[in-house]
Protein backbone atom coordinates (compact mmCIF):
# COMPACT_ATOMS: atom_id res chain seq x y z
CA UNK A 1 0.00 0.00 0.00
CA UNK A 2 1.04 3.36 -0.29
CA UNK A 3 -0.14 6.68 1.61
CA UNK A 4 -0.98 9.49 -1.10
CA UNK A 5 -1.85 12.78 -0.21
CA UNK A 6 -3.47 13.19 -2.87
CA UNK A 7 -4.47 12.65 -6.86
CA UNK A 8 -5.25 15.60 -9.20
CA UNK A 9 -5.57 16.57 -12.50
CA UNK A 10 -3.66 19.54 -14.11
CA UNK A 11 -0.95 21.03 -16.60
CA UNK A 12 2.43 20.54 -15.53
CA UNK A 13 3.62 24.13 -14.68
CA UNK A 14 7.05 23.97 -14.50
CA UNK A 15 10.23 22.49 -16.01
CA UNK A 16 10.47 20.55 -19.51
CA UNK A 17 7.13 19.42 -19.89
CA UNK A 18 5.30 22.59 -18.98
CA UNK A 19 2.22 23.15 -20.67
CA UNK A 20 1.36 19.09 -20.65
CA UNK A 21 -1.92 17.89 -19.40
CA UNK A 22 -0.44 15.83 -16.51
CA UNK A 23 -1.93 13.06 -13.82
CA UNK A 24 -0.04 14.05 -10.36
CA UNK A 25 0.40 11.72 -7.78
CA UNK A 26 1.43 13.05 -4.39
CA UNK A 27 2.70 10.84 -2.20
CA UNK A 28 2.99 11.95 1.58
CA UNK A 29 6.28 12.08 3.79
CA UNK A 30 9.88 13.23 2.95
CA UNK A 31 13.21 12.21 4.26
CA UNK A 32 13.95 16.52 4.02
CA UNK A 33 12.95 19.21 6.10
CA UNK A 34 13.01 22.45 3.51
CA UNK A 35 11.70 25.56 5.37
CA UNK A 36 9.61 26.68 2.94
CA UNK A 37 7.95 23.43 2.20
CA UNK A 38 3.95 23.47 1.75
CA UNK A 39 3.58 19.83 1.88
CA UNK A 40 1.76 18.18 4.70
CA UNK A 41 3.55 15.11 5.06
CA UNK A 42 1.32 13.57 7.52
CA UNK A 43 -2.11 13.56 5.31
CA UNK A 44 -2.52 10.42 3.06
CA UNK A 45 -4.95 7.26 2.44
CA UNK A 46 -3.76 4.00 1.90
CA UNK A 47 -4.56 2.76 -2.09
CA UNK A 48 -2.74 -0.17 -3.66
CA UNK A 49 -1.15 0.06 -7.42
CA UNK A 50 -5.04 -1.37 -8.33
CA UNK A 51 -6.47 1.89 -6.61
CA UNK A 52 -3.94 4.29 -7.78
CA UNK A 53 -4.25 3.32 -11.09
CA UNK A 54 -8.04 3.17 -11.35
CA UNK A 55 -8.12 6.96 -10.10
CA UNK A 56 -4.91 7.90 -12.98
CA UNK A 57 -6.96 6.18 -15.63
CA UNK A 58 -10.49 8.62 -14.93
CA UNK A 59 -8.32 11.01 -16.94
CA UNK A 60 -6.76 11.18 -20.43
CA UNK A 61 -3.52 12.24 -20.74
CA UNK A 62 -0.30 9.77 -21.04
CA UNK A 63 2.03 11.49 -18.17
CA UNK A 64 1.72 10.61 -14.86
CA UNK A 65 3.39 12.88 -12.55
CA UNK A 66 4.50 11.14 -9.00
CA UNK A 67 5.56 13.66 -6.67
CA UNK A 68 5.19 14.36 -2.99
CA UNK A 69 6.82 14.72 -0.43
CA UNK A 70 9.97 12.42 -1.43
CA UNK A 71 8.33 9.63 -4.26
CA UNK A 72 11.48 7.76 -4.39
CA UNK A 73 10.83 6.96 -1.02
CA UNK A 74 7.55 5.03 -1.96
CA UNK A 75 7.49 4.35 -5.80
CA UNK A 76 8.60 0.73 -6.20
CA UNK A 77 8.64 -1.63 -9.21
CA UNK A 78 4.87 -3.38 -8.69
CA UNK A 79 3.35 0.29 -8.94
CA UNK A 80 5.34 1.68 -12.31
CA UNK A 81 4.59 -1.79 -14.16
CA UNK A 82 0.98 -1.29 -13.28
CA UNK A 83 1.26 2.35 -14.44
CA UNK A 84 2.84 1.98 -17.40
CA UNK A 85 0.18 -1.45 -18.35
CA UNK A 86 -2.63 1.39 -18.42
CA UNK A 87 -0.54 2.72 -21.39
CA UNK A 88 0.86 5.55 -18.90
CA UNK A 89 4.21 7.35 -18.88
CA UNK A 90 6.07 8.03 -15.57
CA UNK A 91 7.67 11.32 -14.58
CA UNK A 92 9.60 11.77 -11.46
CA UNK A 93 9.84 15.16 -9.25
CA UNK A 94 12.63 14.26 -7.01
CA UNK A 95 14.70 15.94 -4.35
CA UNK A 96 17.39 13.30 -5.40
CA UNK A 97 18.69 11.96 -2.63
CA UNK A 98 17.63 8.15 -3.15
CA UNK A 99 18.76 6.40 -6.33
CA UNK A 100 16.02 5.59 -8.27
CA UNK A 101 16.03 1.76 -9.27
CA UNK A 102 12.54 1.71 -10.88
CA UNK A 103 11.56 2.24 -14.25
CA UNK A 104 10.36 6.22 -14.26
CA UNK A 105 10.76 7.73 -18.07
CA UNK A 106 11.20 11.46 -17.12
CA UNK A 107 13.27 12.23 -13.83
CA UNK A 108 13.43 16.03 -12.31
CA UNK A 109 15.59 16.58 -9.79
CA UNK A 110 15.13 19.43 -7.64
CA UNK A 111 18.27 19.75 -5.14
CA UNK A 112 17.56 20.86 -2.06
CA UNK A 113 21.47 20.75 -0.80
CA UNK A 114 21.15 24.68 0.51
CA UNK A 115 18.11 24.33 2.65
CA UNK A 116 18.85 21.18 4.59
CA UNK A 117 22.38 19.41 6.07
CA UNK A 118 24.21 19.19 2.56
CA UNK A 119 25.00 15.38 3.85
CA UNK A 120 21.68 14.34 4.40
CA UNK A 121 20.55 16.34 0.82
CA UNK A 122 23.34 15.20 -1.16
CA UNK A 123 22.62 13.79 -4.56
CA UNK A 124 22.27 9.96 -5.22
CA UNK A 125 20.84 9.78 -8.69
CA UNK A 126 22.81 8.21 -11.72
CA UNK A 127 20.20 9.89 -14.18
CA UNK A 128 18.83 13.00 -14.41
CA UNK A 129 16.64 14.34 -17.14
CA UNK A 130 15.83 17.72 -15.81
CA UNK A 131 18.03 19.71 -13.17
CA UNK A 132 15.48 22.08 -12.00
CA UNK A 133 16.82 25.00 -9.01
CA UNK A 134 14.63 27.59 -7.51
CA UNK A 135 16.76 30.67 -7.73
CA UNK A 136 16.40 32.84 -4.76
CA UNK A 137 18.75 35.39 -5.87
CA UNK A 138 21.73 34.24 -3.60
CA UNK A 139 22.33 30.66 -4.47
CA UNK A 140 25.82 29.62 -4.42
CA UNK A 141 24.87 28.19 -8.28
CA UNK A 142 29.16 26.38 -7.78
CA UNK A 143 27.23 23.31 -6.19
CA UNK A 144 25.25 22.79 -9.13
CA UNK A 145 27.50 23.32 -12.07
CA UNK A 146 29.10 19.83 -11.65
CA UNK A 147 25.83 17.73 -11.88
CA UNK A 148 24.96 16.06 -14.82
CA UNK A 149 21.59 16.27 -16.36
CA UNK A 150 20.13 16.12 -19.94
CA UNK A 151 18.47 20.07 -19.09
CA UNK A 152 18.70 22.40 -16.55
CA UNK A 153 16.19 25.16 -15.80
CA UNK A 154 16.40 27.97 -13.50
CA UNK A 155 13.42 28.74 -12.01
CA UNK A 156 12.31 32.09 -10.05
CA UNK A 157 11.67 32.03 -6.54
CA UNK A 158 7.92 33.19 -5.93
CA UNK A 159 8.36 34.67 -2.12
CA UNK A 160 4.92 35.63 -2.03
CA UNK A 161 6.00 39.63 -2.32
CA UNK A 162 5.58 41.72 -5.59
CA UNK A 163 8.91 43.44 -5.01
CA UNK A 164 10.83 40.86 -4.27
CA UNK A 165 10.25 38.00 -6.60
CA UNK A 166 10.44 40.92 -9.37
CA UNK A 167 13.84 41.58 -8.26
CA UNK A 168 14.86 37.68 -8.67
CA UNK A 169 12.36 37.10 -11.76
CA UNK A 170 15.77 40.05 -13.14
CA UNK A 171 18.39 38.00 -11.41
CA UNK A 172 17.43 35.12 -12.96
CA UNK A 173 17.13 36.39 -16.05
CA UNK A 174 20.36 38.23 -15.88
CA UNK A 175 22.16 34.37 -14.73
CA UNK A 176 20.51 32.66 -17.79
CA UNK A 177 21.89 35.43 -20.25
CA UNK A 178 24.83 35.14 -18.68
CA UNK A 179 24.96 31.26 -18.71
CA UNK A 180 22.80 29.76 -21.15
CA UNK A 181 22.97 26.34 -20.66
CA UNK A 182 20.26 27.04 -18.05
CA UNK A 183 16.58 27.62 -19.34
CA UNK A 184 13.71 29.56 -17.55
CA UNK A 185 11.23 27.72 -15.84
CA UNK A 186 7.97 29.62 -14.99
CA UNK A 187 5.27 28.25 -12.46
CA UNK A 188 2.54 28.72 -14.98
CA UNK A 189 -0.34 27.46 -13.05
CA UNK A 190 0.38 30.32 -10.37
CA UNK A 191 0.61 32.49 -13.01
CA UNK A 192 -3.07 31.61 -14.86
CA UNK A 193 -4.10 31.26 -10.97
CA UNK A 194 -4.50 27.52 -11.62
CA UNK A 195 -4.63 24.21 -9.65
S1 LIG B 1 12.31 18.03 -0.46
FE1 LIG B 1 10.36 18.88 -1.16
S2 LIG B 1 8.78 17.77 -0.02
FE2 LIG B 1 10.74 17.39 1.01
S3 LIG B 1 10.83 18.94 2.64
FE3 LIG B 1 11.89 19.78 0.84
S4 LIG B 1 10.30 20.95 -0.27
FE4 LIG B 1 9.25 19.60 1.18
Amino acid sequence: MYKINEIFYSIQGEGHNAGCAAVFVRFSGCNLHCPFCDTHHQDGTLMSAEDICKEVAKYPAPMVVLTGGEPSLFADAPLCDALHAIGKTIAMETNGTRPVSVPIDHITCSPKFEFNDAGQAKLRLSRIDELKVVFIGNNDMSLYEGIVAANYYLQPCDTGNQEETKKIVRQTLDYILQHPKWKLSLQLHKILNVR
